[in-house]
């Protein structure tokens, strides 16, 4: 199996995710340089890993944003990819 480019970006998963349940909470990321709480700007956010052929892998994932500085990361991720792309729901998600 050929390895992923490290080539990303992100996915909108709204409503992949509603689809396919929902996940456990954690502890909201605290910005470092602020000390304060991050706000999560977009739930259901997704990395999609490229590879040459084409998209490879989606992984779950949150945007948070710095409501001071504006810094924003996204966290979250989950011990496996949520879609690969022999499965026939990734397309769902990649379209
Ligand atoms: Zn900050």
């Amino acid at each position: 199996m050929p390895c992923p480019k490290d080539t990303r970006r992100l996915v909108d998963l709204g409503e992949y995710m509603t689809k396919q349940g929902g996940k456990t909470m954690y502890h909201r990321p605290v910005c470092v340089k602020c000390g304060v709480e991050m706000r999560p700007e977009r739930n259901g956010v997704g990395i999609l890993d490229m590879a040459d052929y084409g998209p490879y892998q989606i992984w779950d994932a949150d945007k948070y944003k710095c409501p001071e500085c504006g810094y924003e990361i996204v966290v979250g991720f989950g011990c496996n990819a949520i879609a690969e792309h022999y499965q026939g729901h990734f397309s769902m998600a990649v379209e």
